[in-house]
Parts: C-alpha cells; structure tokens; sequence
C-alpha cells in the first residue's frame, strides 16, 4: 500500500487529520488498532473550545455538534459552600465552550471518512514507524491476520499515550517532561439530568469533583480518588454521597440522583515529549502530550495539532516551502506547554493532595477568592478555559 500522509490510529487526532487532508485533496490512509464500535464509545473528553467548534465545523463536521452541543457561557467554582460563576463572553470579547462528547465527535468523523474520505482500517494495528529519518518512511502493521507495508511521504502518529509512532524517535533525540499525580478521578455516567446547566468545579477539604453532563438528560460527574483506587470498591450510594458532600452550598442547591450506567477511573498525568517531529514522523495528541483533564485540554490540543500539520502541509504544496513543516513542533509546543500549565494550575488549585496541610487548603481558597474578586485572575482563566488561538 502507498499513501500521501500514513495516519496511525482513530481517535479525534486522526480522524479529524483525515477529514482535513481530504478536503485539501490530499489522500491519506488510517491504520486503526481497535474495532469500530469499541473507538466510538470509549468515554473520554466532553468540552470543544470555541476554536474546535471553528475547525469542525469548518471540515464539515459540525452539522450534529451544532443540532445537539451544548453551547457553555461559563463555569461555576465551588468552594467553601459558595458559589462562583466565570462569565467567558463578558470576559474573552465572545468566547464559549461547547459540550459534545468525544465519542459523538469520532462517530461523526467517522461517518464522513468511511463515506467520503480515504481508507479507514480498523483492527489493523501499527507494529513500527521504519526509515522516518528519510524521505520514504514506512508503517509495519497487522491487519486481518496478515503483516503488511504502508509507504508514505509522511507519517503521523496519532496513536494516543501508548501507541508505537514515539517510540520510532532515537532515544538521543528525545526528551520527555512528566509528572504523575498522587490521585485520580472516579468518572460516572448517570442517567440524571444534569443537577446545574453549566460544569461546577468544587473545592472541598475532602478533595474534588466535578459536575458536567453528556446531553440534557445524561451527566457526567467526576470524584477525586487516591491513586490504585478500583472502581469496583465504590457503590452506587457511596458515590452520590461523596458528590453531595463535596458540592454542598450555603444555599437550596440539590444533587439530582440517578441510575450509574458506567463508572471507571482515571490516572491523572502530565507528559510532554519533545520534540514533535523526526524527519518525516510527526506525533499529535496524546501521543505526544498528556495534561490532567482539569483543565478539559486533551482533546483540544489534539486537535490544534493536527491542525497545524494539515496548515503545514498545504503550505508546502502550495509554496514549495517546508518552513512551517520545519516549525510543526515548535509551533505546537508553545500551545502544549501553555496547556500544560493551565492544566497543572487548576489541578492544584482544586485537588487535594494527600499530605496537604492546614497552610496548603488556605492557600488554595486564597488563589480561588482571588479569582472570584479579580477581574484580571478571572479573565486569565476564561482565556485558558475557552482556548488558546490556533497559530
Ligand atoms: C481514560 C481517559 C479519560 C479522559 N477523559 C478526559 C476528559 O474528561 N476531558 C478531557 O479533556 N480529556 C480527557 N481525556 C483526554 C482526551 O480524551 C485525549 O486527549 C484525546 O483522546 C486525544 O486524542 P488522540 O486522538 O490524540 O488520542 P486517542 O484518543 O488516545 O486515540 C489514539 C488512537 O490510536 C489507536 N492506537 C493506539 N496504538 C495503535 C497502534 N499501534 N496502531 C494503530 N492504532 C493505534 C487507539 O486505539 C486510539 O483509537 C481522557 C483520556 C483518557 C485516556
């Protein structure tokens, strides 16, 4: 087999890769390790920033984003039993976010691919990314029993935190940036009504939650863990009395409960791998960085990576020029890092982490106090919350 850009692996990274090659009359093909069914409803992120609205929509992707997405003006910080709204259009000059899940965004893409687009393998897992150094790079991979070769001008590893493309860059030329967290988030979905109309973040001496939701009628709640915690060892019952304590208010507020139809965990890291590129390898997504999903970033990088190599390599069709192709992984990493540091920021300030003392809980309540009475740390965090501008 042989293709213009080889894509390794079907998740929004990917397959939103292979919509925008495609509607640049570029051909592609995608190798995917998993089975169809197994790639849509596999539960992950829920919040598109307003840039990822753009870029879907812009791709021909939004028509069910924008029938069922929830558009979002804003967040509550919970903390102390009060109440604090952020206001991102009065605060960004427009911004919002919208919650539509991720699995909704690859069933779409998906869809498109399969109707329109380049080949789409699933079970068909990459074993290696040879000769990336130079101009003919190749994907070894597994489909339907048989081993076969995709040659291509260029390959992009979109295989998520433990796929093979990184592992393709000598262990000289790479370096990596990590931190794990001592605790993890205990994730349900319940067949409730969302209790708020937009996401609360809650602050409580017994660590965080999160409330959000799937649609109107489906919620999504979060609970900080300790780190090795199964998901298993929670009932039902436990589960909505943690969440009830932790969102308690001053006021009427009630948690709305109803049947859990799904519960996992989830480890919470950090992980950054530079660079981005080698030769004619490029990495997007997870397989290049992972941030804690406080910061609802993950999917949003990926797609502002993807973004940038599509931008890329039109560019260089069109000029003749390499020079953003030759910026990829500088270009993408000023946006990772600024992720990765506003992920790490509201991580701190609302986790609790085991240890933290007396001096820790106040100073967390201080940067919260003080974002709800600064204009400036307010807006700070609408900006990051909504997203960074593309480049
Ligand atoms: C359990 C979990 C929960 C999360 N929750 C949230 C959240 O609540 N909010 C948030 O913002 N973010 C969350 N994230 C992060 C967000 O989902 C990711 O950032 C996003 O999925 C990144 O997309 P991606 O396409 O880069 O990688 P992925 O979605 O991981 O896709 C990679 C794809 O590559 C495939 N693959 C792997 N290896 C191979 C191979 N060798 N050959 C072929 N295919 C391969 C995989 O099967 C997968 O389909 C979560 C992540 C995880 C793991």
């Amino acid at each position: 087999m042989r293709t213009t850009v080889g894509i390794i692996g079907a998740g929004p990274a990917g397959l939103l890769l292979a919509r925008l090659l495609h509607n640049a009359g570029i051909d592609s093909v995608v190798l995917e390790s998993r089975d169809r069914a197994y790639v849509e409803q596999r539960q992950r992120a829920g919040i598109l920033e307003q840039g990822t609205v753009d870029v879907l929509r812009a791709a021909g992707a939004g028509e069910r984003m924008d029938r069922e997405g929830l558009r979002h003006d804003g967040i509550e910080l919970r903390y102390d039993r009060k109440r604090h709204r952020v206001d991102f259009p009065a605060l960004t000059g427009g911004k919002a976010v919208t919650v539509y899940a991720q699995t909704e965004v690859c069933k779409d893409l998906i869809a498109l691919q399969l109707a329109e687009g380049g080949p789409l393998l699933f079970e068909a897992e990459a074993l290696a990314v040879e000769d990336a150094a130079t101009g003919h790079p190749r994907v070894r991979f597994r489909h339907q029993g048989a081993e076969d070769v995709l040659e291509c001008d260029y390959v992009v590893g979109c295989d998520g935190f433990w796929g093979v493309a990184r592992t393709a860059v000598p262990a000289g030329l790479s370096r990596t940036f990590e931190r794990t967290y001592p605790f993890g988030w205990l994730g349900i979905l319940a067949d409730v009504p969302p209790s708020h109309d937009e996401l609360v973040y809650a602050r409580h001496d017994r660590g965080f939650a999160l409330l959000s939701m799937r649609s109107p009628s489906v919620s999504r709640l979060y609970l900080q863990v300790p780190d090795g915690t199964k998901a298993e060892e929670w009932s039902d019952e436990e589960i909505w009395d943690e969440l009830e304590r932790r969102f308690e208010t001053a006021d009427d507020w009630t948690l709305q409960r109803g049947p859990i139809t799904q519960k996992s965990v989830t480890p919470m890291r950090s992980f950054v791998h530079e660079p981005m590129r080698h030769g004619r390898l490029f990495l997007a997504g997870d397989a290049a960085h992972i941030v804690p999903p406080t910061g609802a970033k993950g999917l949003n990088l990926a797609v502002g990576d993807v973004v940038t190599f599509a931008r890329a390599l039109v560019h260089q069709r069109e000029t003749g020029s390499a020079e953003l192709l030759d910026a990829y992984s500088a270009t993408c990493l000023r946006r990772v890092w600024q992720a990765e540091r506003f992920s790490y920021d509201m991580t701190t300030l609302l986790h609790r982490a085991p240890g933290a003392t007396a001096f820790d809980a106040r100073l967390q309540l201080a940067r919260l106090e003080r974002i709800a009475s600064s204009r400036a740390a307010e807006t700070d965090l609408a900006e990051a919350y909504t997203g960074f501008p593309l480049e």
